[in-house]
């Protein structure tokens, strides 16, 4: 896991990648927000991988703090880095489809202005080209295994990483954690919070020991019951 500070969430707020590594591949889930490259080029190395080892980068979702610090990665490598995505996502993500529609309809209760603060902020996400695209159940061969499972809600095409090897899940936004305590996803940014409920059982059901939340960190106490208990 990659601790980088991202100060605009609050003092002290990190945001947690993930890098998997062994012999063949180094692979980045999530990219952080523009202007956080260098801190996770830091955190590589610091990790024992050299950023000139990263092969792949897999984004959970095209949220602009999970995306877009990829073009900067993407420049700074300067070489090939494949992109994986599950294919509901790639629209989002490569830019020919937003979410504003759904948005305004998930959130028609909140104030005019912060609706149209949040419509702003999906307006304006990053575009990037997306190499792979990725099914529900699909098993990746790399680092021991890496099932993708589709978990919408959050997102239409969010997507968490089971890593067979270690029985954890890499979550993105589909749960978040404070202090070892799991919780379902932030509602004022999700687009379908009862679609979102059901990703979380969805990976409950997978029975992890540990879940890395983008948002909160690693936990590893009860995780599979702490998942069940979320409604
Ligand atoms: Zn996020």
């Amino acid at each position: 896991m990659l601790e980088i500070p991202s100060e605009m969430f609050g003092p002290g707020a990190k945001m947690n990648l993930t890098l998997l590594y062994d012999e063949q591949d180094a692979i980045l889930v999530d990219a952080g927000l523009a202007g956080c490259e260098r801190a996770i080029i830091a955190a590589m190395e610091a990790a024992g991988v050299p950023f000139d080892r990263l092969n792949k980068i897999i984004v959970t979702h095209h949220d602009f703090d999970h995306l877009s610090g990829l073009p900067g990665l993407l420049k700074l490598a300067g070489r090939k880095i494949e992109v994986l995505a599950h294919t509901e996502e790639i629209p989002y993500i490569e830019g020919t489809k937003d979410l504003t529609e759904k948005v305004k309809k998930a959130h028609a209760d909140l104030p005019a202005e912060q609706l149209e603060a949040q419509l702003e902020n999906y307006r304006k996400r990053e575009k990037v080209a997306v190499d792979i695209a990725l099914a529900d159940g699909q098993e990746l061969p790399y680092c021991g295994g890496i099932i993708a499972v589709h978990t919408p809600g959050h997102t239409p095409g969010h997507l968490c990483l089971y890593l067979k090897n270690a029985k954890t899940v890499v979550a993105g936004d589909a749960t978040v954690a404070d202090n070892g305590k799991l919780f379902g996803p932030a509602p004022i940014f999700t687009v379908d919070m009862p679609q979102a409920v059901k990703s979380v059982q969805k990976i409950a059901a997978l029975k992890p020991e540990k879940i890395i939340c983008y948002h909160g960190g690693l936990v590893s106490e009860r995780v599979a019951e702490q998942l069940l208990a979320i409604k």
